[in-house]
């Protein structure tokens, strides 16, 4: 089993938490509709699916308590 398969990475645009796949470069946000580099240096790794899903529920969550 590989860990650290998924990240999970915010919108520089809009700064929506989303996750994606640990090798992508690049990922659609579904908020602003426009593609985003990932930086790596930004990036939540995740262990799983539903660790990234988990991940990304919380970070949304925080935002809009800010
Ligand atoms: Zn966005």
């Amino acid at each position: 089993m590989s860990t650290n398969e998924f990240i999970v990475i915010r919108c520089p645009r809009c700064g929506k938490w989303t996750y994606a796949k640990s090798r992508q470069k690049t990922r659609f946000c579904s908020r602003c509709e426009k593609r985003f580099k990932i930086n790596p240096i930004q990036v939540i790794y995740a262990t799983s699916h539903q660790h990234a899903n988990l991940l990304v529920k919380m970070k949304n969550e925080e935002e809009m308590h800010k």
